[in-house]
């Protein structure tokens, strides 16, 4: 079974799964080793390596245009930690949605593909990541978040709006909204 990069602890496949296709969609879509940046000037997606992510040189492959820096808004959740939080969600200008999980929670589980979904249809506007309080919280602690799953909404490393629980889709879309109007 191949489950949605989000799902939070995806297993590395036998070897010999490698070159089917249904692998290969899964590299493509949900390794995280690279996101996908949708170019501002004309559209088009392009593929920006992991160590590329903010080295301010990346170029649209089609029109030429610079890329965002630190690849402004990616198409689905990037995966952030205690240590790269300042600088993904506090120093980022544009809206972000942090979501405080656990890889043990069911309700996180059952979050993740709405999230993902999510992440693409706002792909542009509002920055989607992930923050396992497993592996550190220090920054949940710091920032209030006593249970999971937890939305914090950033906007200009401001914290204003916030959910708690695995609420419905459109409610999550009533506050992305109003993050982005
Ligand atoms: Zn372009």
């Amino acid at each position: 079974m191949v489950l949605p990069w989000s799902a939070y602890a995806p297993q590395t496949p036998p070897l010999t799964d490698v070159d089917t296709p249904a692998w290969s969609e899964y590299i493509s879509r949900m390794d995280r080793e690279s996101i996908i940046v949708r170019c501002p000037q004309c559209g088009a997606k392009n593929r920006i390596p992991a160590n590329r992510w903010g080295d301010n040189k990346a170029v649209c492959g089609r029109c030429k245009s610079p890329l965002p820096p630190s690849g402004l808004f990616p198409d689905r959740p990037v995966s952030i930690s205690d240590d790269t939080f300042a600088g993904e969600v506090l120093g980022f200008e544009g809206p972000v949605l942090v979501e405080f999980f656990s890889p043990r929670c069911g309700h996180c589980q059952r979050l993740a593909p709405v999230l993902d979904e999510l992440a693409s249809v706002y792909a542009g506007r509002v920055k989607f990541a992930t923050l396992n309080i497993d592996q550190g919280h220090m920054i949940a602690s710091q920032q209030g978040v006593d249970g999971t799953p937890t939305l914090f909404f950033y906007k200009r490393g401001r914290l204003v709006d916030r959910v708690v629980g695995a609420v419905p889709r459109p409610e999550l879309v009533r506050h992305l909204d109003s993050l982005t109007s």
